[in-house]
């Protein structure tokens, strides 16, 4: 069976990982992975975390089978946390959420549910985006689409271009939407953008699919799911997918849900049969410590404002290095402008570096950038911030 199997080139970010960690320079800089950073280059676990853990050790009773969907007590708190309480898609019953192994998870089981449901709808993402978005639709079967996103020469959303593109795809076809911290431009539509969009969307009579793994990561809880909400209040059907490897620092958790919007109550109960059909058939049921620990942070209140605190010195840390960098690149008169990067949302910065540039960067001062030029900001701090600004000041010389 395997003798003659061709060998599949690694995943690109990984490779980068690991020339990094035998990079043997001791000023060497990692701006390439996805996880957040503290000053001190480290990705702590969070102590409301170690809090929410030390509570389960004295209180959990079993390590029974939770379920295909999951942690009944997760899908109503993670969907307060991103629509508000009493919403009516809440008090309707027009909502429906299971747990899933992280962001990814929720993904692979949207992509199931739409092979399931609509074989013949395509899905449409970003360009760029987030690149285990092809892997994850087509391992489902479900045929990926791009449409523009990026605008190379304003550092910018292409508005013009998205909002015409929109408006070709056929009706009944998915629509991946990032709801804030876009991956990997760090480029969000403004509010105005965001009900361009919507009533687009609406309009065409697509279906949303609104990746919401950031959310608390660029400007707030609330202000991060203004597009989520703007789509939902003018769309009847809706999947949403959420992480809480970011914003609750879970990485290795693998925690995050599928959500479900309907127009009928009734639809939702029905279509949520087909969600639990597809976990099923995937990995049986979802591993239960990240909920847990989720679940006893979002229901307690203390926890939760330690939480908030937590995720905003997160958050703020990151806009810090944004304003920074601009900063330490502006004082050295660099003959480029990168105001463009205190703009953006989230850990990641499209830095506007070419390839080339990027590979002058890792050959001469060992700072690891995606060739996209795609920066995760969250790699950055004060003690790297200086040398990270002389040497981008001699790669676009
Ligand atoms: N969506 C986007 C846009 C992401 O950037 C990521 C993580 N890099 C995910 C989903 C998946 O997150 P998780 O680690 O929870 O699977």
């Amino acid at each position: 069976m395997f003798e003659n199997v061709k060998e599949i080139p690694g995943d690109a970010l990984l490779a980068l990982m690991v020339a990094f960690k035998n990079d043997p320079n001791p000023n060497k800089i990692d701006l390439g992975v996805g996880v957040y950073k503290d000053d001190t280059g480290l990705t702590p676990v969070l102590n409301v975390v170690k809090k929410a853990e030390a509570f389960l050790l004295e209180n959990e009773v079993s390590k029974g089978y939770i379920g295909a969907t999951g942690s009944p007590e997760l899908g109503p708190l993670l969907q307060k946390l991103m629509l508000g309480d009493n919403h009516p898609l809440i008090t309707e019953s027009r909502i429906a959420t299971a747990q899933t192994p992280g962001g990814t998870g929720a993904l692979r089981v949207a992509g199931d549910l739409i092979n399931a449901v609509n074989p013949a709808a395509r899905i449409w993402v970003s360009d760029p985006t987030w690149s285990n978005h092809f892997h994850v639709f087509a391992g489902a079967g479900v045929e990926v689409r791009t449409y523009p996103y990026y605008d190379a020469d304003q550092n910018g959303l292409a508005i013009d271009a998205m909002l015409e593109a929109i408006r070709q795809i056929p009706q009944g076809d998915v629509i991946l939407l990032h709801a804030s911290c876009h991956n990997p431009t760090g480029i969000d539509p403004t509010a105005e953008q965001w009900d361009q969009i919507s009533t687009l969307v609406a309009e065409r009579s697509l279906v949303p699919l609104i990746d919401c793994a950031y959310q608390g990561f660029g400007e707030g809880l609330e202000e991060d799911v203004y597009g989520l909400r703007t789509l939902l209040s003018q769309c009847p059907e809706a999947l949403i997918t959420t992480s809480c490897s970011k914003n609750f620092g879970l990485y290795n958790e693998r925690i995050g849900a599928l959500s479900l919007v309907t127009e009928k109550a009734e639809h939702c109960q029905r279509a949520f049969t087909q969600v639990a059909n597809c976990i099923r058939a995937n990995y049986s049921n979802p591993p239960a410590h990240g909920a847990a620990i989720v679940t006893t942070i979002l229901s307690d209140h203390a926890l939760r404002q330690q939480w908030e605190q937590e995720l905003a010195d997160m958050r703020q840390r990151i806009q810090r290095m944004r304003n920074e960098l601009v900063s330490s690149l502006q004082s050295l008169n660099c003959n480029r402008d990168f105001t463009f990067i205190a703009q953006q949302k989230g850990m990641f910065s499209y830095s506007g570096l070419s390839k080339e540039e990027v590979l002058y960067l890792r050959a001469h001062f060992g700072i690891y950038a995606v060739e996209s030029g795609r920066i995760n900001i969250a790699g950055i701090n004060d003690q790297n911030i200086g040398l990270l600004s002389e040497a981008i000041h001699q790669a676009i010389q």
